[in-house]
């Protein structure tokens, strides 16, 4: 560099000034990690503590307590959580929990997940704020937030069943709880490249709390399951564990009943050698003899639509009909003759082999999406307590993480979307809201930087023009879509926001979005016709139409839209129904407390104990972790509302009156002066601003203290 520096100085002066500026500015960074003593490293339990503040020294910071098997870390108000990809003798016994449950102060132990649990529990108890609770944890995938989920939930069965007045009841009742996971899991998750559980759907569970702060019931809201890979999996991934399981564990009574090959292997089932699989879960929930049995019979015959085209005389396509309780013809013709409307009549088409396949994938993935949705009401009707039997909830968040392949599409649009979403409560909440209120609250401030998603979430959802508008407007125009030309406008109308751009080079037609955590390229083929996700009416009548009383009554109400049954004029495209369930989550977290933690995933192959530096810094730079501490150092720790301060410390102002009389002739002033002091000067403030705002009202929770 000093030589560069020496060749430009004179003919490229400009050029020698930045080189000497990065210059300096890495040498200062080298001074600083040498400050910094390494041997102590692993002991600083809050990243707040490491000084200065980096990106290089949190990492050092998180490699060497990882080192020492520390796999929790505070930054702040936030808890970063490291995952050792093996289990941790102890670390999460029932011992461990009543210990942080019990203790006083649980903050003075070392960092855990259980700190952020306890916190989110007495919050509800309602000593300084008494509200409902939201925890939301954060990371790509395998990174480990459903782990940490299971984990909380176990927590909370416990701490919040100790009373034994209760017992029977609650018992049952974190029993379902409990016993909702491996169920939902097996029909939702499965093995990806990067993650051999990973979670194809969203889930919000609320575990209901009653007045004695027990568990009393749950309820639970899922998010766009990936139901696509029903029919479709990309190389070395495997369709959902459900399959496999039944596949495994089915006696050989049951094999004759859902015909299942002991020999065929079924072209959607992919590396069914690999072992995964863990017990049968359907046992597991309290189903009807009969509705397990329905079930697992619909399952076997998605199955089988596998198989079943084009190869009628095997008999495959007779199974999926006697499976599904319909007529063999009726089914056939289903699958392979289009019915078109010319003016008043209609017209029967033969369809090509192409879309043959095409409704036969879709008769799969229509029957397991409604299964899903239908087995989420079951659960939700067997744990979720009756709204008088409970005051409070917290509420546990597990989305699926950030997500950027080779190729993507529409899935991971919104799933980068639901991220993106999340992210900007994170700022709102914690960076923006809190220097805000330093600059109305008149405080001595330096303004810390952060990134603001704003913009990228103008681009994807913003009006009148965005990826979300335009996708919409497309699929309601009812034509035959056009990548290429769909390329060109979003260029024509996007192109002036910063977080939109296109690589002149690349053949498809494509566009690049800069998300907080990465730049992720999606191509627009196919990107139309997922966002409609046609049901040919067709089919949907078939199903309505069967003999078997739970497909029937899955279909029945009418309420599953078809390409027939709705006007084009007001299609529910994808992305329409997935905001809607977003914006209805957001909702229910701004009016809860968010506790936030990081999970990092600290190696993309999942071994054990091994810290890759590249991977996890890219990582923590993506969450903004370094604004996250530096505002958490800086920044005022402790916030509670105006009126529950008022109604908390209020009398000790009264008492300092009595004190101050009392102690006039003593030059020593007693510590509750000194409080009652403080206190004035705080409750000078709240006054002033209420003086001045007239709106604010004592138990305004939006005014903190
Ligand atoms: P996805 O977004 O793909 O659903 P995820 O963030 O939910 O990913 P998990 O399935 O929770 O990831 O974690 C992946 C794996 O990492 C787990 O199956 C488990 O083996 C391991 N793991 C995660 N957290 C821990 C932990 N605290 N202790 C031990 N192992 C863990
Ligand atoms: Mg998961």
């Amino acid at each position: 560099i000093v030589q560069a520096i020496s060749q430009n100085s004179r003919c490229q002066p400009k050029v020698a000034q930045d080189l000497r500026k990065s210059f300096i500015d890495s040498l200062e960074e080298d001074i600083r990690d040498f400050l910094i003593n390494e041997a102590e490293l692993h002991t600083y339990d809050d990243l707040t503590k490491v000084n200065p503040v980096t990106p290089s020294t949190v990492l050092k910071c998180l490699q060497a307590r990882y080192s020492a098997k520390v796999f929790y870390t505070h930054a702040g108000c936030t808890l970063v959580a490291l995952n050792p990809f093996q289990p941790i003798p102890d670390l999460y016994s029932l011992d461990v929990m009543r210990e942080y449950h019990s203790a006083p102060q649980p903050q003075e132990f070392k960092p855990h997940i259980f700190i952020v649990a306890e916190e989110a529990y007495r919050n509800v108890q309602g000593q300084v704020e008494p509200m409902n609770q939201s925890l939301v944890y954060s990371g790509e995938s395998g990174a480990g937030k459903t782990w940490t989920s299971r984990c909380l939930m176990k927590y909370y069965a416990t701490v919040a069943a100790s009373s034994q007045k209760c017992q029977d009841t609650v018992e049952k009742i974190e029993r379902r709880v409990l016993g909702s996971n491996p169920i939902m899991e097996a029909f939702g998750n499965a093995c990806t490249l990067r993650n051999s559980n990973s979670s194809r759907f969203g889930k919000y569970i609320q575990l209901q709390l009653n007045g004695s702060q027990l568990l009393v019931g749950a309820s639970v809201q899922t998010f766009l399951l990936e139901k696509t890979r029903v029919a479709f999996q990309a190389p070395n991934e495997r369709n959902f564990h459900i399959f496999y399981q039944m596949m495994k564990g089915a006696t050989g009574k049951q094999r004759l009943e859902w015909m299942l090959p002991l020999d065929q292997d079924f072209a959607w089932l992919p590396h069914a050698e690999k072992t995964l699989e863990g017990k049968y879960c359907t046992s597991r929930m309290c189903l009807l003899k009969h509705e397990k049995r329905n079930l697992r019979r619909h399952l076997a015959c998605v199955d089988y639509c596998s198989l079943s085209l084009f190869m009628l005389c095997a008999g495959f396509l007779q199974k999926t009909a006697d499976l599904l309780q319909v007529p063999l013809d009726e089914l056939q013709s289903c699958l392979t003759v289009r019915t078109l409307r010319a003016g008043k009549q209609n017209v029967l088409k033969l369809c090509s082999q192409s879309e043959c396949s095409v409704r036969r994938d879709c008769l799969a993935k229509v029957i397991y999406a409604q299964l899903f949705d239908w087995l989420v009401t079951f659960i939700n009707n067997s744990m979720c307590a009756d709204r008088s039997m409970w005051c409070n909830f917290i509420g546990l968040l597990d989305v699926y993480g950030f997500e950027c392949f080779l190729l993507n599409n529409l899935e991971q649009l919104c799933i980068n979307y639901a991220n993106e979403k999340l992210q900007q409560h994170f700022v709102a909440h914690y960076l923006k809201a809190q220097q805000e209120e330093y600059v109305t609250e008149g405080l001595q401030w330096s303004f810390i930087r952060y990134q603001d998603n704003q913009g990228c979430l103008d681009l994807i959802e913003g009006s009148p023009s965005s990826i979300f508008s335009l996708l919409n407007e497309e699929c309601r125009l009812n034509r035959a879509s056009d990548a290429k030309q769909f390329c060109v406008r979003l260029q024509k109308e996007l192109s002036h926001n910063a977080s939109i751009s296109w690589d002149k080079f690349s053949k498809q037609p494509h566009f690049t979005v800069a998300h907080y955590a990465d730049k992720v390229s999606y191509q627009i083929e196919g990107m139309m016709e997922k966002n409609k996700d046609p049901v040919p009416p067709e089919l949907i009548s078939l199903l309505q139409n069967s003999q078997d009383s739970l497909l029937h009554s899955l279909f029945a109400d009418g309420d599953h839209e078809s390409e027939g049954l709705r006007g084009h004029s007001k299609v529910v495209t994808v992305i329409s129904k997935f905001r809607n369930s977003l914006e209805s989550l957001m909702k229910i977290l701004h009016s809860t407390t968010p506790h936030y933690t990081r999970c990092i995933k600290p190696n993309p192959d999942c071994r054990p104990l091994t810290f890759k530096r590249e991977e996890v810094i890219t990582q923590l730079e993506a969450c903004g972790i370094v604004e996250t501490i530096n505002i958490s150092a800086a920044g005022f720790p402790i916030r509670i509302p105006y009126g529950n301060f008022l109604q908390r410390y209020g009398l000790i102002t009264n008492t300092r009156l009595t004190v101050q009389m009392n102690q006039s002739n003593s030059p020593e002033m007693s510590n509750q002066a000194v409080l009652g002091s403080a206190v004035e000067d705080v409750l000078n403030v709240v006054l002033k601003r209420r003086a001045s705002n007239s709106t604010l009202s004592p138990d305004d929770n939006n005014n903190m203290v």
